[in-house]
């Protein structure tokens, strides 16, 4: 349908990559978003969980966004599958962070012992852009992104993606603690129709991890309240936090804020926009493997 974004979160754990039982419904991959546009294919990080997009991202032409190059952000590139098997172009846009050069930072990443692919291979199949923190990136398709320094170790950079079913902002790796910075980001995310916002610690472990780049679910849904998104999704999971807990967190968290949600990884939520954009929705639903029409509306959509 002309309009409609899907979103799908390939990938929702923070910092490790998790498996195991225990945390088979949430999902153990690290950040990786992908933006389904009428005109427009983009991805949010490379975390492990870019893997699981692999089959639905083979044709066309691809953007991705990196936010920064944490391991748990990054580790999923080498077997990004539409850098080598890649019919159209794939363009990676990549954050100049405390004055480093992209190309200088990925170079280091891609290079033996580490790695068996050179960053000269990875180039063949990939154009790398660097932006600054700030800038607008055009990826076309109808869709801008905006962008601003988070407050993480090392940088971050917090996006915005104007479609055309709505505004959709992915604020990972962000500690929204001080007022300042709650004030700064609800501002960046204002009236966004999905906010999707790093939610790594809870009221007992936020204390703790102070400085560590990190917000509370608490602390996010008041960032989405700020900013009076539609929706919130709680994002970047502790890698400790099993489906018990997190399950426990989501409760306590819809209670706190009915915008608010845990995502799942394999799950996804679609934006509508009818009727000029006057009459919008946003529904979650069930990811199928093959990354076909979603049609599995998830029972517990509120
Ligand atoms: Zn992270």
């Amino acid at each position: 349908m002309r309009g409609e974004t899907e979103v799908l979160f390939h990938g929702v754990r923070g910092s490790a990559p998790t498996s195991g039982l225990a945390y088979a419904e949430f999902g153990g991959d690290t950040p990786a978003i992908e933006i389904r546009a009428p005109d427009a294919r983009l991805f949010l990080d490379a975390g492990s969980g870019v893997r699981n997009a692999a089959a639905a991202a083979r044709q066309g032409d691809i953007d991705l966004v990196l936010t920064h190059y944490h391991y748990d952000h990054l580790i999923g590139l080498p077997f990004f599958e539409p850098a080598w098997r890649q019919i159209g172009r794939l363009r990676v846009w990549a954050p100049v962070l405390e004055d480093r050069r992209p190309e200088d930072v990925l170079g280091a990443f891609f290079r033996a012992p580490y790695c068996p692919v050179g960053l000269s291979d990875f180039k063949m199949a990939a154009e790398i852009l660097a932006f600054r923190p700030g800038d607008t990136l055009d990826v076309g398709g109808g869709v801008a992104v905006s962008t601003m320094l988070g407050a993480h170790p090392g940088g971050c950079a917090v996006l915005r993606m104007k479609t055309a079913a709505g505004d959709i902002v992915y604020a990972s790796d962000i500690e929204a603690a001080s007022a300042r910075e709650a004030a700064r980001l609800a501002m960046f995310a204002r009236g966004a129709d999905l906010l999707i916002i790093d939610s790594m610690n809870d009221d007992m472990t936020a204390p703790h991890r102070r400085g560590w780049g990190h917000s509370s679910w608490r602390e996010a849904a008041c960032v989405g309240a700020a900013a009076g998104a539609r929706s919130i999704a709680l994002f970047h999971h502790d890698p400790r936090a099993d489906d018990d807990r997190l399950n426990r967190i989501d409760a306590e968290a819809q209670a706190f804020e009915p915008r608010a949600f845990l995502a799942r990884q394999g799950s996804r939520a679609v934006l509508n926009s009818r009727g000029g954009g006057e009459r919008r929705s946003l529904e979650r639903r069930r990811a199928t493997d093959d990354g076909d029409a979603a049609n599995q509306v998830l029972s517990r959509r509120r």
